[in-house]
């Protein structure tokens, strides 16, 4: 039997299939790439607990609605800006984890819980999850789908973090990029802001399937049917077996190390700039290497 989820999200849409086994969330801003506002980070961490919370559910798949899955956080739109400028429209979480504390106190505290424990959180979410994606996968869209067990693209799927030549940051703020890339990889992306196409990323091992644009639905579906059959404790300690490897390896030490460069990073551009801004900004300074326009395929016979 299906139990009812949160049906009146603004930013989401989550449905159930085969009686409540499957829910698929989506989000749902195809107009801005499904940048991820405040409202929507924090509708997706009450749709995870909500699927988590039901024992119905065996997996859950997390899309993203139109040609991309997101690309990235919402640096700037309309309602990007209304969550996120104290006011009557403010979201309310910009009240509470660090959000009435001053520049870097208030920067780190709010990045660590909207950005870095929300995604570790998933990652340890009590099911199996597949990130379906299409398009672009840009930086923060990246974080997104490393926190899923599985990650299905579209033949059309593009990954790249663009923060280090867009903003002067030293990655997104759950960096996984050395556990899902290599870590040499990983530093020629940072480095240059290339991005991987879908085949690419499936030979690393990061992409479990590519299927046509017109299938990815259908065939995501299928695949996690597929894993659905399995008992859940099996399905759940197959996770967890396989976590605590990484675990054992440093994965999350050293996310945890990495989001504290991530804050001195910010720190940096938060003492450059005249007006605290945390992040690079377009001007003379920046002008001989910050880069705007899509990032250029990582190929191996092109400098
Ligand atoms: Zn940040």
């Amino acid at each position: 039997m299906s139990r009812p989820h949160r049906s009146e999200h603004e930013f989401l849409e989550v449905e159930t299939f085969d009686d409540g086994q499957i829910v698929r969330i989506t989000m749902n801003r195809p107009e801005a790439r499904n940048a991820q506002n405040r409202g929507l980070l924090v509708e997706l961490g009450e749709a995870f607990t909500a699927a988590e919370a039901d024992d119905d559910v065996r997996v859950i798949i997390l899309a993203g609605a139109g040609q991309s899955f997101s690309a990235g956080h919402d640096m700037g739109s309309e309602i990007g800006m209304r969550d996120i400028t104290p006011g009557p429209d403010a979201h309310p979480t910009i009240g509470i984890h660090g959000g009435t504390r001053h520049g870097v106190e208030n920067q780190a505290l709010q990045e660590w819980h909207y950005y870095f424990s929300n995604t570790v959180a998933w990652r340890n979410l009590r099911k199996v999850t597949i990130a379906q994606v299409q398009g672009n996968v840009i930086s923060a869209g990246l974080m997104l789908m490393w926190a899923c067990d599985l990650i299905v693209a579209a033949e059309d799927a593009v990954f790249a973090d663009v923060v280090s030549t867009r903003l002067g940051m030293c990655g997104v703020e759950y960096f996984a990029h050395p556990w899902e890339f290599g870590p040499r990889k990983t530093k020629e992306l940072l480095l240059t802001g290339d991005s991987l196409d879908a085949d690419e990323a499936h030979r690393l091992g990061m992409v479990s399937k590519v299927f046509s644009n017109e299938r990815l639905a259908e065939d995501t579906l299928a695949f996690a049917r597929r894993i659905a059959r399995l008992p859940t404790i099996t399905s759940l300690l197959v996770k967890d077996s396989v976590n605590q490897a990484v675990d054992a390896m440093g994965f999350t030490s050293a996310l945890n190390g990495a989001f504290n460069l991530h804050q001195l990073n910010h720190a940096y551009w938060r003492e450059l700039n005249a007006d605290g801004y945390s992040v690079a900004k377009p001007g003379p300074a920046t002008d001989d290497w910050r880069q705007v326009g899509p990032p250029r395929p990582a190929r191996r016979d092109v400098p």
